[in-house]
């Protein structure tokens, strides 16, 4: 059996077109242009890459950056008073804080002091609990972007039973939330769950973030799966390269997998595209319009 390859690329490039089509009709119909500021402390050349790529979505869906590149020694009191500014500001609709910041400012006091109106990272308390308690909300882009894939596969997830492996604030806490959302069955794996192999093999969806490499073997998966790998680890390649795998063994996923997606190439391309979307549904909460249909 071959499994069938979840094109991340692809799919994200169309819902780019789908939000750029609703960003340009919210821009005609009320006179809103959506806006992220992006917020980079220091030079560490993978944010600066990651910036960049954000930057360069936003543009291409009719949208305005705002991008704000700081000193690596800026001061913690300098970065709230620049959130405090960018809070106030009404041509932004979305703030987002490039993370890891440097160790003399207090990322939670940094990533609490966002207006959750503006969070398009989702990482604030607010938004936390509003998703857990089915409100409106602002959610991590990496598990909006990795249930999307899913139902692509599968357009309704009702009954199914998922396992998360990973239990972050950024990807699987909330990533669990959004199935249970979608009505799936969901089993949160961590570090210290016994029998992890034959937790994932109970799994119609088995989603992997970790950030341990090819962590999840062929037998791990039950027959016809789906498999959203969200992981991005960085390992030795050819000729003193390194080349990018996931946190599961994709050679040996795409023999059992109903459905698997590639590292490269899956689940990356979706956290930008709904970085772009998340800003979309900042400016429409903003002006009090429903949710954005892309
Ligand atoms: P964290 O390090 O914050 O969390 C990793 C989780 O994996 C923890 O809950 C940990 O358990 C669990 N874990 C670690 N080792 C094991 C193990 N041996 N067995 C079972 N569970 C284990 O990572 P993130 O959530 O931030 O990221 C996870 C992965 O996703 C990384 O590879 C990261 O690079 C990638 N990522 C990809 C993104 C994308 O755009 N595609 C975006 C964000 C992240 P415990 O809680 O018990 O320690």
């Amino acid at each position: 059996m071959t499994a069938t390859i979840i094109d991340g690329k692809a799919i994200a490039q169309e819902l780019r077109g789908n939000i750029a089509k609703a960003a340009a009709a919210l821009t005609k119909e009320h006179g809103i242009v959506p806006g992220l500021a992006v917020v980079l402390v220091g030079n560490d050349p993978a944010s600066e890459v990651y910036v960049k790529s954000k930057s360069k979505a936003v543009t291409e869906a009719g949208m305005k950056s705002f991008d704000h590149k700081l000193p690596a020694d800026t001061s913690q009191a300098d970065l709230l008073k620049l959130i405090e500014r960018l809070n106030a500001d009404k041509s932004v609709h979305g703030i987002l804080v490039q993370l890891p910041l440097p160790s003399q400012i207090d990322s939670t006091l940094v990533l609490n002091s966002i207006d959750p109106g503006k969070d398009v990272d989702g990482f604030h308390p607010v938004n936390a609990g509003r998703l857990a308690t089915g409100q409106r909300a602002l959610v991590p882009c990496t598990p909006v972007g990795s249930v999307i894939l899913a139902k692509k596969i599968h357009p309704s997830l009702s009954g199914m039973d998922a396992v998360v492996i990973g239990r972050s604030n950024i990807v699987g806490k909330p990533l669990a939330q959004l199935l249970l959302a979608e009505n799936c069955t969901v089993t949160i794996a961590h570090s210290k769950t016994k029998d992890l192999k034959d937790v994932c093999r109970r799994a119609d969806l088995l989603f992997a973030a970790v950030g341990r490499p090819e962590m999840v073997r062929g037998d791990w998966i039950k027959p016809g799966a789906t498999v959203i790998d969200v992981g991005i680890n960085r390992v030795p390649g050819e000729g003193g390269k390194t080349r990018l795998v996931g946190d599961v063994n994709y050679k040996e996923a795409l023999e059992v997998a109903g459905a698997v997606t590639p590292v490269p190439g899956g689940v990356g391309p979706m956290t930008i595209a709904c970085v772009i979307l998340n800003t979309l549904r900042a400016a429409c909460a903003s002006a009090g319009l429903p949710e954005p249909k892309v």
